[in-house]
């Protein structure tokens, strides 16, 4: 049997180069700056990144609307659009351990879970798209026959794609895939908290014989990078993934600047269900620790909001308790551990208010509740269950974006069904019940992009993924992101 990476040994040995990607080549902030990488493993700093702004965003802008207007990618035949694409992807998958050690070390999530499901879901992903390039066909309407009218999709232009901290390198790849396969250049700015994945995707991208400027990365701030990059004349869309705070600033930037098409997938407060006719009381339990608690919590759809009918609810909670401490924080870096670090301290903090606010308006701690792992200079806090919650708590309401899960009890359908569709949020839920009829009425009846039934933990890149209401609008994913950054043109040809 081969040894067991040591990834201490590996992490010490990595060096990282955090310029900017624009043209195919690695760049400088224009006047130089830079920003610390902090880990939130050990607090320590990785390295330096490029610190972007208008003028480097622009440089990048530029070079992705010159690439797409000699259609050195766009007019290339689909068939070797998707070969180069593909070669992307393999290479992503060759990198892996390079790019799930930058990924553990940049966000703090588990080593374990970097390799076995970012890493190999952003490489199917681009993947996925690359094999779409040539199988997804123009139409032609039934019109006439003195006339022919054809129905072709054609790329947008310029993208640009905002990203979050959470899933780095699979929320890039979300954009990417689709954005790239229909022929669009792509201007890509990564959260400030988690740069390093998108930089090192940008050059195995060019690696693999996409041409230069196709894709671009310009790591910064939000409101210095992520700003210029929404406001910018040159841009035609936006694909944003992130909070909806941000996400309500992009609609802005779009109203004061070029009406660029917007798309955002937003934050999430997502509903689980269980009704008392659900017989394996023991395994939606099970379901809800396991999703609650992936990624530290720092999931768009964990699923927060847990309704369970009262006449289960103390055996639920009494299992939901014993199975959280399976997910205690470790060190990220080894390979046994299931829950890593919060991002940084800003989201500890946040994260340590949601606990208290939760104590203060009367909910109890059933498991969990502190930070640990102090000594190690990192950002760890324990799987939290609280039960007695009500819907109008605050931490009922509002995305707290870590291992925090409230109970909520009800006393039938129709009052479980409203307090789950009462949020401002709709991106996932799930219902739990054996009945047939139930279930299905139940799921037709929340308001959500996916629900679920009977399981939780399904995902595939042929599904589309996103929100109703305040979870944002368009989907990622499937063949519907096409949707998003391709323009439908209509052609009518006199043929009399
Ligand atoms: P965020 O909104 O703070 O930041 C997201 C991105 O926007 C970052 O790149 C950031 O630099 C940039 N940004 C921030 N302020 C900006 C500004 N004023 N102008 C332009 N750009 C700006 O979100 P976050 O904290 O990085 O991510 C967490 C959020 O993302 C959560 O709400 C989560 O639910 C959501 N999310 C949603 C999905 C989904 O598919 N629906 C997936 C993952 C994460």
């Amino acid at each position: 049997m081969a040894n067991p990476i040591d990834w201490h040994a590996r992490a010490r040995e990595l060096r990282i180069d955090g310029r900017c990607v624009i043209d195919g080549e690695r760049r400088a902030a224009q006047n130089g700056e830079t920003f610390a990488c902090l880990s939130p493993i050990d607090g320590r700093s990785l390295g330096e990144v490029a610190r972007g702004r208008e003028a480097d965003v622009d440089a990048a802008v530029r070079a992705a609307r010159a690439a797409f207007d000699d259609g050195r990618w766009a007019d290339k035949a689909p068939a070797q659009r998707k070969r180069i694409l593909q070669k992307f992807a393999e290479k992503i998958l060759a990198a892996k351990e390079e790019l799930a050690l930058l990924e553990t070390l940049d966000m703090g999530k588990p080593i374990r879970d970097s390799l076995a499901v970012d890493v190999p879901s952003a490489s199917r992903c681009i993947q996925w798209y690359a094999e779409a390039v040539d199988k997804v066909y123009d139409e032609i309407a039934p019109t006439p026959k003195s006339g022919l009218a054809l129905i072709t999709r054609e790329p947008m232009g310029v993208i640009g794609a905002i990203v979050p901290w959470n899933y780095p390198m699979l929320m890039a790849s979300w954009k990417l895939g689709p954005a790239l396969a229909a022929g669009n250049s792509v201007v890509l700015k990564p959260s400030e908290k988690s740069p390093l994945t998108a930089l090192r995707l940008a050059e195995l991208a060019v690696e693999a014989g996409l041409p230069p400027g196709v894709f671009n990365v310009v790591p910064g701030y939000g409101h210095e990078a992520g700003e210029a990059l929404a406001l910018h004349m040159q841009v035609d869309a936006i694909g944003f993934t992130g909070s909806t705070r941000t996400g309500r600033r992009m609609l802005d930037y779009a109203g004061r600047s070029n009406l660029k098409r917007v798309y955002n997938e937003l934050g999430g407060k997502s509903a689980f269900v269980v009704f008392d006719d659900f017989a394996d009381v023991a395994r939606a339990a099970r379901t809800v620790a396991g999703s609650m608690f992936y990624n530290q919590g720092e999931s768009c759809n964990a699923p927060s909001r847990v309704f369970v009918h009262e006449r289960i609810a103390d055996q639920f909670v009494a299992t939901v308790a014993a199975e959280a401490p399976k997910y205690q924080p470790g060190d990220p870096l080894d390979a046994a551990t299931a829950m890593g670090a919060l991002v940084d301290d800003t989201q500890l903090k946040t994260v340590m208010g949601y606990i208290d606010a939760g104590q203060s308006e009367g909910a109890r701690i059933a498991a969990g509740g502190k930070r640990v792992r102090t000594e190690s200079g990192g950002y760890f806090v324990e799987p939290t269950v609280f039960d007695g919650v009500a819907n109008t708590m605050k931490i009922a309401r509002e995305e707290i974006f870590g291992p925090v899960m409230s109970v909520i009890r009800f006393k039938d359908e129709a009052e479980g069904v409203a307090m789950a569709n009462d949020s401002s949020y709709g991106l996932q839920a799930s219902v739990w019940s054996d009945n047939i009829n139930r279930a299905h009425r139940v799921a037709r009846r929340l308001r959500a992009g996916t629900v679920h039934v009977n399981q939780y933990d399904e995902d595939d890149i042929t599904v589309p993924f996103g929100g109703y209401k305040q979870s944002g609008n368009g989907r990622d994913k499937s063949l519907h992101a096409f949707d998003k950054y391709t323009e439908l043109k209509t052609t009518w040809i006199r043929i009399d």
